[in-house]
């Protein structure tokens, strides 16, 4: 019978097949070795080349804006302990928009000379000690120590003096102009945030006054405090009404975005269970809409400020009620759009509802867009270094959608990355996806950032992001829900020991 010859094979011949198979495994565990090591020297490299790029701009060779985040607050401490007492000021440097029309016509090695050129002559004028940050493409933030306001007023003046003295370039005669505004230590704030934004209000009044430099000042900050002040009190007028006519029609929905401790066949034991806030409108004659039929019109009309402020009362509300339930762990997002994120009352908005609502600002994570963030960045800087302070958690939403890397991001101080869906939906077998998903989860990681998958539908897409260490929002947990729907899910599953059965979805998902 053949299956007796085979076992009757000689020795010999047996240990030759035994040698030949360990070298085949020898063989694979090297080239699975390769890989591996191939694979951590590319992220190694992706990281070193990250954190380069947020330290150093290439024009200039000047610290950036990521290291003036982490060193402005020492210099300002070190300034202030200085014996004897030197006052200090903050100067915000911004080139003239004569910058931005060369560079439209320029190429961006003339640009790059130009910029150059200008970080030259701040740093000709500036003592030797003061440091330089460019921050911007067209702005430099200094701390200039001085003796006498006289010296302070001169150097300011000869900063802007020497940028806007020609540039002579193969034969032409270029002139860059700049404004700069200024705020003192102590007398006009004695922290980094306060220093900062009271020197843009004065680069903003020598702007508005075509002068080349301004220092804060108080009335600067009063017609600032008065404008907002009158806008508040006419869309208070308005909005009265209006709120109630909204209660009737918009309602909110809450998706569960769950930290997972493990996953066992079809269940998930979770860590913590949090939500999305997602708003519904019940329209009167259509019905259920969704949000992507109206947000954008909202959003260009105007009316998202109303539609998302009745949404942020609503859920205070709502999470006090979910405080008396014994709810009080689930962390809410909400998403603030574009023309939301810029309003002038936004902080003003949520200080009140802090105050009046009782809302506890730990317990919200504001979701911001690429868009917003980088439309300006130094107003955006600002309103989320305010969030920041009040004590809320700030997260990107749609990650890799916009125009920005992680780099980029680094200047904001930001607590959390959500991957948009559409690199989720291919990942972990899209070959690309794989690769931007899994390079992006290290960086973000390694920069201190929480990750958040979202659009997860399917169990393959959700074991290999729970490696990454992300979060998991999708319909594999469940579908947006009605308020009492979602709190019945999350006491279910606090009911099992937080065990989450899944509901993956195997044909295409409906929206
Ligand atoms: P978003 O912030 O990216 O919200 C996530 C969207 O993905 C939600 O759609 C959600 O239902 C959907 N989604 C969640 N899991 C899955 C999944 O597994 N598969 C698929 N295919 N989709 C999933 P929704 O509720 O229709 O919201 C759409 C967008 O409308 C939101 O996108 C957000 O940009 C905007 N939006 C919603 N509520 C608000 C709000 O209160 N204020 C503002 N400004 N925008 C809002
Ligand atoms: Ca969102
Ligand atoms: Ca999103």
């Amino acid at each position: 019978m053949p299956a007796a010859k085979k076992t009757q094979q000689p020795p010999q011949t047996h240990l030759e097949d035994r040698i030949r198979g360990l070298e085949e495994q020898k063989l694979d565990i090297e080239t699975k070795y390769r890989e591996l090591e191939r694979q951590l020297s590319e992220q190694c490299q992706l990281r070193t080349e990250a954190e380069r790029r947020l330290a150093i701009q290439p024009q200039t060779g000047l610290p950036t804006h990521y290291r003036m985040d982490h060193e402005l607050k020492d210099i300002i401490d070190k300034a202030a302990a200085r014996k004897p007492f030197t006052v200090f000021a903050v100067a915000i440097i911004q080139l003239s928009p004569v910058y931005d029309t060369l560079k439209r016509t320029l190429k961006s090695a003339v640009t790059d000379w130009i910029l150059y050129q200008a970080s030259i002559r701040i740093k000709e004028v500036l003592a030797e000690g003061d440091p330089l940050f460019h921050t911007r493409e067209n702005e430099f933030i200094s701390v200039i120590q001085y003796a006498e306001r006289e010296e302070l007023e001169a150097t300011l003046r000869r900063i802007v003096t020497h940028i806007a003295e020609p540039i002579i370039f193969s034969g032409f005669n270029l002139t860059l102009g700049a404004n700069l505004g200024a705020a003192i230590y102590p007398s006009d704030g004695d922290d980094k945030a306060t220093l900062l934004h009271n020197a843009d209000i004065a680069l903003g009044a020598a702007i508005d006054q075509k002068k080349p430099h301004a220092y804060y000042t108080e009335e600067l900050k009063l017609s600032a405090i008065e404008r907002i002040e009158m806008q508040n009190s006419i869309i208070k007028a308005i909005e009265a009404p209006a709120m109630k006519e909204l209660a009737s029609q918009f309602d909110i929905f809450y998706q569960p975005k769950v930290v997972i401790d493990s996953i066992e066949g079809g269940t998930v034991t979770a860590r913590a269970i949090d939500a999305e806030a997602l708003i519904r409108w019940h329209h009167p004659v259509k019905g259920l809409m969704p949000p992507d039929r109206f947000i954008s019109i909202a959003e260009e009309t105007g009316l998202i400020m109303p539609i998302g402020k009745w949404l942020l009362f609503q859920l205070s509300r709502t999470l006090r009620a979910w405080d008396k339930r014994g709810l009080e762990g689930i962390q809410v997002s909400v998403n603030l759009s574009p023309r939301q994120f810029r309003s002038i009352d936004i902080i003003e908005t949520f200080k009140h509802l802090i105050e009046r609502e009782s809302l506890i600002p730990d317990r919200i994570t504001i979701e911001v867009t690429e868009t917003s963030l980088f439309e300006e960045p130094r107003a955006a800087e600002r309103v989320i270094e305010q969030f920041k302070e009040l004590g809320f958690r700030i997260s990107v939403d749609d990650f890799g959608t916009g125009y920005s890397s992680l780099s980029h991001l680094h200047r904001f101080p930001l607590d959390e990355i959500k991957i948009d869906k559409s690199f989720i939906q291919n990942y972990p077998a899209g070959r690309e996806d794989f690769a931007i998903v899994n390079s992006l989860a290290s960086i973000a990681t390694n920069l201190g950032y929480h990750l958040v998958a979202e659009g997860v539908e399917r169990m393959d897409q959700l074991e290999a992001l729970q490696k990454l260490g992300c979060s998991i929002q999708g319909y594999i947990f469940s579908r947006p829900m009605p308020e009492k729907d979602f709190t019945a899910w999350v006491e279910k599953a606090k009911k099992n020991g937080m065990k989450i059965a899944l509901s993956p979805q195997d044909g295409p998902s409906r929206p």
